[in-house]
């Protein structure tokens, strides 16, 4: 057996993958002397220019380059539908998928055989869709009625996925400021170039697909006529379903002698439900003779009325009102408005919307919403709630009540995933709607084998356990995000809110979706640690980390007029390239900047040289709003400018935190002897080399900065989405690391507890580490395939130099002996 053989078999037990990749490098030498290339992707655990190559490439993406996909399915059975054939599809219907709930927004999906649509397209959106099982991959068409925040938050993170995905185009019609929204958001997301995004702005004609036509209806606000700006003009949908074709009328036919069950009768059939006649054998045919009428097409409405100083114009809107009243040859189905109470109340609005008559359905979809989104969240926190009540506190109700408008019109409030169908017959449909029942998470985790068993233990060992000496409640930790790349179901992205005190938080990271979160688990009192928040560190570009950064902004300037307080600036720490965005948004989209005061990140790094006055003001103002001794950034190694940052409390407690990183020498000396790291941990150990690719960290390789830096606690989070639940244990877990959870609530006092509760969460995960455990054993049976492969290819090629022939058999027994002992591996 040669040296690398006898290693991989006496070594396997303990992380084979690390021990195959130091034997990869060392090999990869010997190759390189032989003359054989590597692929470039193994080089890049070898080479630092394929490193810095790798992550110059994803300077603007946080997620996996995708090698390019074959044309999407659902694409290629599109391009073979015979165009022109504008007979309508036989099922359409639109869904609720965020009802107007302060946490979510509202947005609309609509769904055909042929086409899929979006209305509007806020922070969390996506997140919802996923959870719910709405296709992103099929959209085609994304319509949005304002832009402002709330309408297009989430549509970075979207049109990423889109990419991803591989969906080649997609469309946005909606207000004149898209077009550069999108090339603003382009300042991180890149040039998008996969994707070929078309922009219908609302002063385009009309659109056809194979599903409707819609118009665009701008409405300006009243006193602001022909006004373009964001704030000043919305604009509504009519979408117009074609006609559904009629049926064919065998019997009829069959009278009339036409060639019924002949190849001849195709193109009869398909003239007549076209609604033309034909001649057959000399005689005129007339389409009502051989079918049943074509059935006109519904419209839907979708309208965003803001506040009432929109109103009037809705009212008197031309375009609009041609629908009502009967009117129309197209009877309107459903006006869906996204409407506050306010406007509701308004009797202006509401005898307009008496005038669609009483076969127009009404659906509302505003901050009164009573309904739960984001079920998955829910249940996952319910049943962590069991194992610590504290540490994993219940989530909050986030309705916000204001007086119910009492309207006469036939009117629905919008609940997640209520469904309204066009086709095949006009009607509500209630059976997929969300409905949360806490009890069942509840007895579904007690039912888990070894849980309760686990629980129990675990309290028992608390109880018995002496109290900190650090009885301080403050600072606090909570973990609002602590996925990677997407926003998911069980883990949004990055957000961490520090709470210093009762009065004084920070936010470390702002992924999409954060003020959703937070809303969740503060309900009624968001508004309060709104204002409590006066500075947000951004730690690099990546959409994953800051595009929840302007609803913090908007809902906080909200916070402050509900709460009668005067209004305060935000501190803003982050790359300069965040700043690009922030202005070209501000410029072209919608006024935000009012709301920053920028400290560039570079600034706070050591040794830096502050020139400018205002930014030494405002790193002075930082320091003395929160009690600081320190704040100092280093720069890390994942992006172009990406940054960790160190804070340090005049109370001597010192919080680190790494944003996205590999391990990273600046970041151990910046962080010596901290209370607290909390560090990334994007992926399982045995995916070094994945881990270099994405420029993250493993879960040891974070553990390991926290010891070299002699952290007092180490909490890792930013965990890859594959690993949704809970991460995959390393083997040098110790008592001084703890995992994060979306909704995990620690202080200092807590660093005992922690880690005593991973016996109760691998009880609770037991399904999913189980299936995790599969994976891996699976991939490093492969990777020693390879490996061997690699092995016999190398003898292979010795062999020609006098190598004996019998070393061949020896690696197939070698195999064997490995699969075996894999076997009693897992067995054990
Ligand atoms: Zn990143
Ligand atoms: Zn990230």
């Amino acid at each position: 057996m040669n040296g690398f053989a006898q290693h991989l078999f006496f070594g396997f037990r303990h992380r084979v993958f690390s021990s195959l990749l130091i034997y990869r490098h060392g090999w990869a030498r010997s190759r390189e002397l032989l003359g054989v290339s590597w692929p470039r992707r193994t080089m890049l655990g070898v080479t630092g220019s394929g490193v810095a190559g790798e992550a110059q490439a994803r300077q603007f993406s946080s997620r996996k380059p995708k090698p390019p996909k074959d044309v999407l399915r659902h694409i290629k059975v599109r391009e073979k539908r015979q165009h022109g054939d504008l007979l309508g599809p036989g099922i359409v219907y639109v869904q609720v998928a965020a009802a107007g709930s302060r946490d979510v927004g509202a947005a609309l999906y609509v769904f055909s055989e042929f086409n899929r649509y979006l209305f509007n397209c806020g922070e969390g959106t996506q997140r919802l869709m996923q959870e719910h099982k709405l296709k992103v991959a099929r959209l085609d068409n994304i319509f949005l009625t304002r832009m402002n925040w709330a309408n297009v938050g989430g549509l970075p993170g979207m049109l990423l996925t889109l990419k991803d995905t591989g969906v080649p185009k997609c469309a946005l019609s909606g207000p004149p400021q898209v077009q550069k929204y999108l090339d603003a958001m382009k300042v991180f997301s890149g040039p998008l170039r996969e994707l070929e995004l078309a922009v219908r702005p609302f002063s385009d004609s009309e659109y056809t697909d194979d599903t409707m036509t819609v118009y665009q209806v701008p409405i300006f606000e009243n006193s602001k006529k022909a006004s373009t700006s964001a704030d000043s003009l919305v604009v509504a949908f009519i979408c117009k379903l074609h006609p559904k074709k009629g049926n064919f009328l065998v019997v009829k036919a069959k009278e009339l002698g036409l060639p019924v069950g002949t190849k001849a009768i195709v193109p009869i059939v398909a003239a007549v439900k076209a609604g033309k006649s034909v001649v057959f054998e000399g005689k005129e045919i007339l389409p009502e003779e051989v079918c049943t009428p074509m059935e006109p097409g519904s419209v839907f409405i979708v309208l965003e009325c803001p506040n009432e100083a929109f109103v009037d114009s809705i009212c008197e809107n031309e375009m609009l009102t041609r629908y009502q009243e009967g009117k129309s040859e197209n009877p309107v189905a459903l006006v869906v408005h996204i409407t506050p109470e306010s406007v509701l109340q308004n009797n202006t609005y509401k005898q307009w919307m008496e005038r669609f008559g009483p076969a127009t359905e009404h659906l509302i979809l505003n901050e009164n919403a009573p309904t739960v989104h984001n079920l998955r969240s829910h249940k996952i926190q319910t049943q962590l709630n069991l194992i610590h009540s504290e540490i994993f506190p219940p989530l909050a109700s986030c309705q916000r009540k204001e007086e119910e408008a009492v309207l006469s019109t036939r009117y629905i409030r919008g609940e997640c995933l209520l469904k309204y169908q066009f086709r095949p017959k006009l009607k509500w449909e209630r059976d997929v709607v969300v409905d949360m029942n806490c009890s069942e998470f509840v007895t579904e985790a007690m039912e888990l084998p070894d849980f309760q068993e686990q629980v129990q233990k675990c309290q028992q060992i608390l109880a018995a356990t002496p109290p900190s000496d650090n009885i301080e409640k403050y600072p606090e930790i909570v973990f609002l995000g602590t996925g990677s790349a997407v926003p998911m179901k069980i883990r949004n992205v990055s957000s961490t809110l520090v709470n210093l005190s009762s009065s004084q938080s920070m936010l470390l990271d702002c992924g999409e979706g954060t003020f959703g979160q937070l809303c969740r688990h503060y309900g009624s009192q968001v508004d309060e640690i709104l204002c409590n928040v006066s500075a947000v560190f951004i730690s690099h570009i990546h959409a994953d980390h800051h595009t929840g950064l302007f609803n913090i902004l908007l809902e906080r300037e909200k916070a402050f007029k509900s709460l009668n307080k005067p209004f305060s600036q935000i501190l803003l720490i982050g790359p300069v390239l965040l700043i690009t965005w922030l202005n070209q948004y501000n410029t072209h989209c919608q006024e935000i900047l009012r709301h920053i005061n920028i400290i560039p990140a570079n600034c706070l790094m050591e040794d830096s040289d502050i020139l400018n006055f205002k930014t030494k003001t405002l790193i002075q103002e930082l320091m003395e709003k929160y009690d600081l001794e320190k704040f100092q950034t280093c720069l890390v190694k994942h992006c172009r400018n990406a940054f960790a940052c160190n804070i340090v409390h005049k109370s001597g407690w010192k919080i680190v935190y790494s944003g996205d990183t590999m391990p990273c020498d600046a970041l151990i000396q910046m962080g010596k002897d901290c209370t607290l790291l909390i560090h990334e941990a994007t992926l399982e150990d045995g995916l070094e080399e994945e881990a270099i690719e994405k420029t993250h960290s493993t879960t040891s390789q974070a553990i390991d900065v926290g010891m070299q830096m002699n952290a007092k606690f180490i909490m890792l989070n930013h965990f890859s989405q594959r690993y949704a639940k809970i991460p995959l244990f390393s083997a040098d877990f110790n008592e001084k690391v703890g995992i994060a959870f979306d909704h995990m609530r620690i202080c200092f006092a807590d660093f005992g507890t922690i880690p005593k509760l991973i016996p109760a969460l691998k009880a609770l995960f037991a399904e999913d580490i189980e299936d995790m455990e599969e994976r891996r054993e699976k991939r490093e049976l492969r990777q020693i395939k390879e490996a061997l492969q690699m092995c016999k290819e190398l003898n292979g090629s010795q062999n020609s130099a006098g190598v004996t022939p019998s070393n061949n058999k020896r690696d197939r027994e070698e195999n064997q002996d490995m699969e075996k002992s894999k076997k009693r591996l897992k067995d054990s």
